[in-house]
């Protein structure tokens, strides 16, 4: 039998399964820590060789999605902030030496859109964005059935586009990025600016408050908080109807934890981006949707990419 593993790093855990070449369905499949005693890379290499087949099963290659920027046609991750020591780290090379099989990395918004397009939401569709709107904003597009990765594999980083002239400091540095206003930590940090402003809230004054208690008081009507997922979404809404102009696509999925927020969150957004769209050409035979694929969709993401790379 053919077998390709597929592999999810995250700054917390690393997971592995194993698949047929021609199903979904895992025959193994295990997670552990990210850190410990070992490297992270130690710790990947071991994951993998605990789940190596035996005789009877021929491993064809293995694909992984990795936090961070990287060079997805050199196997280099840049730099993946949440993991200690992985800076200018060749990890495709480093496991094609190990394993002696075809490997191939993407970023893990990147994959997480291309595993939304081959196995969730996106499936038939042949242009598609995906975002995921949680502590930052990462996003993927697909591009007339490929995935667009631009030269270095850099591109798509649909958080870091700027939506506010001189606005709120991003995570990256510049400011007034989308992420530095719709993402978990924008909403958060707009909240406790409010707050030492004197604004008055149910959320505690004393004690920087999380996106989670920004979510929460919203729901149970809290003006600022309501505020603060309103503006996201506004400027979220902005910023999709730009993605339109350049992407056209017929279906933008939104996933990570500031859309657990529900209409408070996507109202303002519907409305921004149909104020903003250039002709409502753009929204015709559009569909906008949650996920299908919950935490999977970089892991079948990671398996679509090494699928295509080696049939
Ligand atoms: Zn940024």
């Amino acid at each position: 039998m053919d077998a390709y593993f597929a592999i999810d790093i995250g700054g917390t855990q690393l997971r592995a399964g194993l698949y047929p070449a021609d199903s979904t369905n895992p025959l193994v499949m295990k997670k552990i820590s990210t850190r410990g005693k070992e490297s992270a890379v130690d710790r990947l290499i071991g994951l993998i060789s605990e789940l190596w087949p035996g005789e009877g099963t021929t491993v064809r290659g293995i694909g992984a999605d990795a936090p961070g920027p990287l060079d997805s046609n050199t196997g280099v991750i840049y730099k993946a902030p949440n993991i200690p020591g992985w800076k200018n780290l060749p990890l495709r090379q480093i496991l094609q030496d190990r394993f002696q099989v075809p490997v191939i990395l993407g970023n893990d918004a990147n994959l997480a859109a291309l595993g939304e397009w081959r196995y969730g939401a996106g499936q038939g569709h042949h242009d598609l964005i995906y975002f995921t709107i949680s502590t930052g904003i990462g996003g993927g597009v697909i591009s007339h059935d490929k995935l667009l990765l631009g030269t270095r594999g850099l591109a798509a980083e649909l958080g870091h586009v700027t939506i506010m002239d001189d606005g709120p400091l991003c995570g990256c540095g510049q400011r007034g990025h989308l992420e530095a206003v719709s993402s978990g930590t924008g909403i958060a940090k707009f909240v406790n600016e409010q707050l030492a402003k004197g604004r008055t809230s149910c959320l505690p004054k004393d004690l920087p408050v999380t996106a989670r208690q920004v979510s929460d008081a919203a729901v149970v009507g809290d003006p600022l908080a309501i505020e603060a997922l309103q503006r996201a979404g506004h400027y979220m809404g902005i910023a999709i109807a730009n993605y339109l102009h350049i992407f056209n696509p017929t279906i933008v999925i939104l996933g990570g934890g500031v859309t657990h927020s529900g209409p408070i969150f996507f109202e303002p957004l519907h409305t921004a981006l149909k104020a903003h769209v250039l002709s409502s050409m753009y929204l015709q035979d559009l569909t906008i949707t949650l996920p299908a694929l919950g935490d999977d969709a970089g892991l079948m993401g990671s398996l679509a990419l090494i699928q295509s790379h080696t049939s």
